[in-house]
This record gives structure tokens, C-alpha cells and sequence, in this order.
């Protein structure tokens, strides 16, 4: 399924992408007031045109070939703003993505590492001891602040 990527930004001006199947996908959700700023949470959102963007998931190829009366050097880099609303919405998919096991967290990491427990993401709380023992383990764990995780904020 091919997806469309526009870059969006809220009513603050915080610049962010969204994915949408077409441009029909795209209405339907900013209608619906779906669409929200990673940053500041506004669901004023409207579609940015022809935002500058740094697409990691491609690579650093093909430009050569598209910008025939520009050099790819006088493109502007991202706002920092920019990456960091990226980042942030990731990191949201990501959490959508894990099996929320609270405060057995510490517990449940070393059973998936040691495979006593089936291979999956999963969030929940530690403590700071706990978190670095996790990674003296050699068990990857990510630290990130509470309020990206937003089944807790219900
Ligand atoms: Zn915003």
C-alpha cells in the first residue's frame, strides 16, 4: 500500500509528518479533528506545503537526479523542531506497538531475554535500579518520560 507523507503543522507552528493513504484519507482525519501536534497535542492542524525534510528511511540517494536547477546543497536542513516532533511521534507509535505490563516491567524483560516469556515490545514502570540492572543485562530497555505514553493520560 502506497502512503502519502505530508508534512502538517498545528496552530503553534510545530512542523510534523503525517501518513495518510490519499489526500481523501487525509481531509477525512483533519476533519474529524483525528490529527493532533506531537508536541503540543492541538488538533488546529493543517497541511504544510513543500516542507523542507530529512527522510531517514530512505537514505541519502536520488537527489541528484530530481534537483535539476537547484544543487542539493541549497536545500534547507529540518528545523530542529522539526526532528524532534518526528521523534516524538515515533516514539508514540512505538508505545502503541507494546503490551503495557506495568510494574512488571523489570521481571518480564529478563523472562523475554531469557526466553522463559514470548519475544515482544513491552512498557511499563522501573525504577532506576532497576533500569540499570536491565542494562548491565544486556537487555535493551529505553527510558522515556510518562507523558509520551498515552494510555496514561486517561
Ligand atoms: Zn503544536
Amino acid at each position: 500500500m502506497a502512503l502519502k507523507v505530508f508534512d502538517l503543522v498545528c496552530e503553534h507552528g510545530h512542523i510534523f509528518e503525517g501518513w495518510f493513504r490519499s489526500h481523501e484519507d487525509y481531509d477525512s482525519q483533519q476533519q474529524a479533528g483525528w490529527l493532533s501536534c506531537p508536541v503540543c497535542d492541538s488538533v488546529d492542524v493543517t497541511k504544510k506545503l513543500s516542507a523542507p525534510r530529512l527522510n531517514l528511511r530512505h537514505g541519502l540517494g536520488s537527489s541528484q537526479s530530481e534537483s535539476n536547477t537547484q544543487s542539493a546543497a541549497s536545500e534547507p536542513l529540518p528545523s530542529l523542531e522539526t526532528m524532534q516532533a518526528e521523534f516524538l511521534q515515533q516514539i508514540k507509535q512505538a508505545i502503541k506497538n507494546t503490551d503495557d505490563v506495568g510494574a512488571e516491567f523489570a521481571q518480564e524483560a529478563r523472562k523475554i531475554h531469557e526466553g522463559s516469556a514470548p519475544e515482544r515490545a513491552i512498557r511499563g514502570s522501573a525504577t532506576y535500579e532497576e533500569y540499570e540492572s536491565l542494562r548491565d543485562e544486556g537487555i535493551q530497555v529505553l527510558a522515556i518520560p510518562d507523558y509520551l505514553d498515552e494510555d496514561k493520560m486517561n
